[in-house]
């Protein structure tokens, strides 16, 4: 068994920006600049927030925080969403999900221009990717074909179980690793909380991506000898023995699923920085796109 060293790997990831933004200013060019939009104080949101900031300074890029309110009403974040639009210091910006439930997160990701649309969630940047056309796209999968393609796992005709279906974890992972690409050529399945037969479906799987949010929900007898597994999963789980008061946790049981899989990504450690390493990544591409850089 191996692991998929997401943390090392963003490290590089960052570290092949950064040397791309010295490279920038030592032209006499601005930095890229990345916005983060955070509405209440949810406290997951915040420390997610507070990493991206971090990794902005690592890299060298300009970033900001904008808060609003919990109470804040959904057209004062349209009119700051307007606002960052036409803001030209402004290379992409994210609006942190969850929003607060009177405000509607399909208006929001509707309104943001697809030109800045760091995150990918907007449906033109959906569009493009689906169709196989330079996008941003979404931080998470794009996160997890890096992974795969920097550790030189082999995915082509391989069957792969992508256990669920939300708009930026699960569906879009299905439509990239049944993409014509390297890492790709999957024939994907993608599970779901209607699925029948699920422990069977996924002990199915050459490469198994968990995405559900259920703690140690994948136990042995769900994994094939020798698959490949990505979780993707991470729930906070209370913990007193941490300064923080919890851990966190992913989807699979990795103890006992370790030992059957020829690869696998931890929690914490996995999937997590090459989600933020992507978001970078986007910021990078938007700057040199709206300053009109050959792409990266
Ligand atoms: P989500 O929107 O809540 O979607 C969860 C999906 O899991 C849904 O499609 C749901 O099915 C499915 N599901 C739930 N319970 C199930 C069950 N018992 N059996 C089969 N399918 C089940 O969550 P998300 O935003 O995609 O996030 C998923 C997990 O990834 C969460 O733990 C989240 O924190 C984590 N995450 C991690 C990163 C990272 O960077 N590491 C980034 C994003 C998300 P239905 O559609 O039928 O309800």
């Amino acid at each position: 068994m191996q692991i998929l060293d997401g943390k090392s790997c963003a490290g590089q990831i960052r570290a092949e920006i950064a040397a791309q933004v010295r490279q920038l200013l030592a032209e006499g060019l601005r930095a890229p600049h990345l916005v983060a939009v955070l509405v209440g104080d949810d406290g997951a949101s915040e420390t997610y927030v507070a990493n991206k900031v971090r990794d902005c300074d690592e890299v060298g890029f300009n970033s900001t925080v904008t808060r609003l309110g919990a109470d804040a009403s959904e057209a004062k974040l349209l009119a700051l969403i307007a606002e960052l639009n036409a803001d030209d210091a402004v290379d992409g910006f994210i609006v942190q999900l969850p929003l607060p439930g009177h405000v509607d997160e399909h208006q929001i990701t509707l309104a943001i221009d697809p030109a800045k649309d760091v995150d990918g969630f907007g449906p033109s940047n959906v569009g493009l990717m689906c169709l196989g056309k330079p996008a941003f796209l979404p931080a998470t999968p794009n996160g997890v074909m890096e992974l795969l393609a920097r550790h030189d796992i082999e995915t082509e005709g391989r069957h792969c179980v992508v256990l669920g279906r939300s708009n930026i974890v699960g569906t879009p992972m299905s439509i990239l690793l049944s993409r014509n690409s390297r890492p790709g050529n999957c024939t994907v399945t993608i599970a779901h909380s209607r699925t029948r037969g699920l422990a069977k479906l996924c002990a199915s799987a050459d490469v198994l991506i968990t995405a559900i949010g259920k703690p140690h929900f994948v136990t042995a007898d769900m994994v094939k000898e020798g698959a490949v597994v990505v979780d993707v999963g991470t729930t906070r789980l209370a913990d007193s023995s941490r300064p923080s008061g919890f851990r966190l946790v992913g989807d699979v049981d990795f103890a006992q699923v370790a030992p059957k899989c020829s690869w696998i990504s931890p929690v914490p450690g996995g999937v997590g920085p090459m989600t933020r390493a992507s978001l970078l990544q986007n910021t990078l591409k938007a700057y040199r796109n709206r300053t009109r850089q050959d792409d990266v």
